[in-house]
């Protein structure tokens, strides 16, 4: 079963090192090298160049070195009948965690406040609440969002977590659907999104789901920037509503000079930082994905692309 790396990054050197190591023994053709486009089985992609896939008829399995498969997807050319798995990957997770952690703590600890206080030479000592005082809820209670709670429980944090399907977890409070939406919006004093982009997450934080938040939250979006309306978002910031919004994803990537985001002062811009693939760890992951597939063992990290992720 022949390998092959069809990747769009900058260190397509390091990969190849990678999975040199993490397939021993094993051929792994490197896109747009492909002498036998009809060996390839299995392709290992990130930023596949759109009609790629398209133009091997035997392949069997694609394996997503990234996350989010929102932009393959997206790709009117991938083949769809193929299975598609994507990255659940330790590395990442842990890096996920760190922002998470860094993020809830700057908005916890009021850092954006005296940042602003400062800029103004004034000295004012804010009250502090207890992490006990604070709710968090995480919109997308999937790998990420679970890890991300499991991180700030300990902290004292009140932690609440919404996603498509019923859910349970002995420390959070599990929600779902609509009602459970508005159920945890209305408790988030800090709002975190890890939802993936889908037809049903795109616009979700509207104006009228923000307005429902407690007064002077937080909204931090590490999942994907289609699920924020940016204007809502911009005139509850505006308005006074929405205290901080720290954002590590948008609409349009790299945000262009001219969005809003890069000026406002409540407005916390990181460039799609909160988690990167770790090549080294990914390979060694995406390498255990493909032993199980040969082996016909069931793939949890496989992509419903009915559902969207
Ligand atoms: P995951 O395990 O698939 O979890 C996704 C979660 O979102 C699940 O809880 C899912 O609900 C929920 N969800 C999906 N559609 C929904 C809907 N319509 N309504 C309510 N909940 C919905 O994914 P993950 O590994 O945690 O990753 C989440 C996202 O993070 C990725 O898709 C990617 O876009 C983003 N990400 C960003 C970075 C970065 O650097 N900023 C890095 C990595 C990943 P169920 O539990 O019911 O399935």
């Amino acid at each position: 079963m022949s390998l092959l790396l069809c990747a769009q990054v900058d260190n397509l050197g390091q990969w190849q090192s990678e999975l040199a190591t993490a397939f021993p023994g094993e051929t792994i053709q490197v896109w747009p090298e492909v002498p036998d486009p009809a060996a390839v089985r299995i392709a290992l992609v990130a930023k596949p160049p759109a009609g790629a896939l398209a133009s091997l008829p035997n392949l069997e399995l694609i394996c997503s070195l990234w996350a989010g498969v929102d932009r393959l997807l997206a790709d009117p050319t991938l083949p769809r009948q193929i299975p598609l798995t994507r990255l659940i990957d330790p590395q990442l997770t842990a890096s996920m965690v760190e922002s998470v952690l860094l993020h809830v703590l700057t908005a916890h600890r009021q850092v954006p406040r005296y940042r602003l206080q400062q800029a103004r030479a004034e000295w004012t000592q804010l009250d502090q609440p207890g992490a006990a005082d604070r709710t968090i809820g995480i919109l997308g209670f999937g790998e990420l969002g679970r890890a991300c709670a499991e991180a700030l429980l300990p902290l004292g944090f009140r932690v609440l977590g919404w996603g498509r399907s019923a859910r349970t977890h002995p420390q959070v409070e599990c929600a779902h659907g609509a009602t459970g939406l508005a159920r945890v919006l209305a408790r988030a004093d800090i709002l975190l999104c890890l939802l993936p982009n889908t037809n049903e997450t795109r616009g979700l934080l509207d104006a009228a789901r923000l307005a429902t938040l407690p007064a002077g939250a937080t909204v931090i979006n590490v999942g994907r920037g289609a699920a924020i309306d940016d204007a809502a978002l911009l005139a509850a910031l505006d308005a006074g509503r929405i205290e901080t919004a720290i954002l590590d994803v948008f609409q349009t990537e790299p945000l262009p000079p001219g969005h809003r985001y890069w000026r406002h002062e409540r407005v916390w811009v990181y460039p799609h930082v909160a988690a990167e693939t770790d090549a080294r760890s990914a390979a060694r992951t995406v390498a255990d994905t493909v032993r199980r597939f040969r082996t016909g063992a069931r793939l949890p990290e496989r992509v419903d692309s009915g559902r969207g992720y």
